[in-house]
């Protein structure tokens, strides 16, 4: 019996997403946006018929869709243009949120090509995020599945204040929650402290242990996970303190603006199984573009301190990553926070390969462990059956190289193909 929406996909292995062994010469069956069977071909008998379609990738490697745990999706490059480029503020006084949103959907559909079959937005302005969800509920955008955060609950003037969701004390912060939640987040995502922001200090907690525990309890009232951007050590505890279920960064930055690991609190997330969201890769890029610039045409003086100042972050991103992950086994999560880039994915796996995690850590990382963080591990981030098809192929082999995740082949969100874009051949 076939349904008309069979699909039957063959390709040379299958990494499950779960960690076992490859699969050699497996066959995949979905039905509609289902997963059916996943099989052997030498003793699976796939259904044949008019219905059926076949897809063969004789040297491909099939994978579930990839998760990115971390975006900003109203900010963002259009195509090297610039535009969305610069500082956040520049940004939020230029562009209306009718643009934010168009750029939102632009870039859905450039991390969905990357691979990215699901995305976590941590923090847009007003409702730019809810509207490009009703957009692609109606069909207006082939977007990945998209879960939402909307407006990053922070204290006054602090990060991401722009957002408009501010909120004090521990009534301030549940009426926020409660008001998010009426509006449509799937998560609530906090700042817990400064960052990018211009007037906020990144050294610094922003909220305390109170508020934070109140923004916990309203959200696991209403069944939403939390998350909290950390950059402040003091605010790495304040998180711990208040039972928040993931944290984003990880920063470990002192008062005096020093990068300093804690083990103690290495300890503490280890302890209470908090999933850590290192986002390594944020930086990297204009590190990139500035030791570029230093090559060919020098820096001026006020350049020459952003690379000291990437230098020492990055660095520290890497060293902090390799200790959690090495020194105390802790859950670490694919995360862009996407700003700048989209479609930039797999530079963080490169980066977390560099840590010293193995390609078969990393995507885990970004397939089950990370679905499970976010809360869709039933829906997605494994090939077996009854997950929604959220597929990759690649053409070379992630195993020996995390590189190869840069290329899709194919890309497929709940059974519909996205990459290569266009009718499935009978
Ligand atoms: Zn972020």
């Amino acid at each position: 019996m076939t349904s008309p929406g069979t699909i039957v996909i063959r390709a040379k292995t299958l990494i499950d997403g779960n960690g076992g062994p490859p699969i050699k010469d497996p066959v995949v069956v979905i039905e509609g946006n289902e997963i059916k069977a996943v099989g052997h071909q030498e003793i699976f008998q796939p259904p044949q018929g008019p219905g059926v379609r076949e897809l063969d990738f004789p040297q491909g490697h099939i994978l579930p869709g990839l998760i990115d745990a971390h975006t900003h999706l109203m900010f963002g490059t259009v195509a090297g243009q610039g535009y969305g480029e610069g500082p956040y503020e520049e940004v939020i006084e230029r562009d209306s949120n009718e643009i934010m949103l168009l750029r939102a959907a632009h870039n859905t559909h450039i991390h969905l090509s990357a691979g990215v079959t699901t995305l976590r937005d941590c923090g847009a302005r007003d409702r730019v995020t809810f509207d490009l969800r009703e957009g692609a509920r109606q069909g207006l955008v082939t977007a990945p599945r998209l879960l939402l955060s909307g407006r990053p609950v922070t204290i006054t003037g602090g990060h991401f204040y722009w957002c408009h969701g501010e909120a004090d004390g521990e009534d301030g912060v549940k009426g926020a929650v409660r008001q998010l939640v009426k509006e449509g987040s799937d998560f609530i995502k906090i700042m817990a402290s400064g960052g990018g922001t211009a007037i906020t200090d990144n050294r610094r907690a922003s909220y305390d242990a109170s508020e934070l525990r109140a923004i916990v309890e309203e959200a696991h009232t209403h069944g939403k996970l939390t998350t909290a951007h950390c950059l402040a050590t003091q605010s790495m505890i304040n998180a711990l303190d208040a039972g928040v279920d993931m944290m984003e960064h990880a920063g470990f930055i002192e008062p005096d603006g020093s990068y300093l690991f804690a083990p103690s609190i290495a300890e503490r997330i280890a302890e209470q199984g908090m999933y850590v969201s290192p986002t390594v890769q944020t930086g990297f890029r204009r590190r990139e573009a500035l030791l570029a610039k230093a090559r060919s045409e020098g820096l001026s003086s006020e350049e020459e301190e952003r690379l000291d100042s990437s230098k020492a972050k990055c660095e520290s991103q890497l060293e902090f990553l390799s200790r959690l992950w090495s020194d105390w086994n802790i859950k670490i999560i694919a995360g862009t926070d996407a700003i700048q880039t989209f479609g930039d994915y797999c530079l963080g796996l490169e980066i977390q390969s560099q840590a010293g995690m193995s390609n078969m850590d990393i995507i885990q990382s970004a397939t089950s462990v990370a679905a499970k963080a976010i809360g869709v591990n039933s829906l997605t981030g494994a090939i077996e059956p009854g997950k929604e098809a959220d597929l990759i192929v690649v053409e070379q082999d992630p195993l020996k190289d995390i590189s190869a995740l840069r290329s899709m082949t194919m890309v497929m969100r709940a059974g519909k193909r996205v990459v290569p874009y266009g009718p499935m051949e009978e």
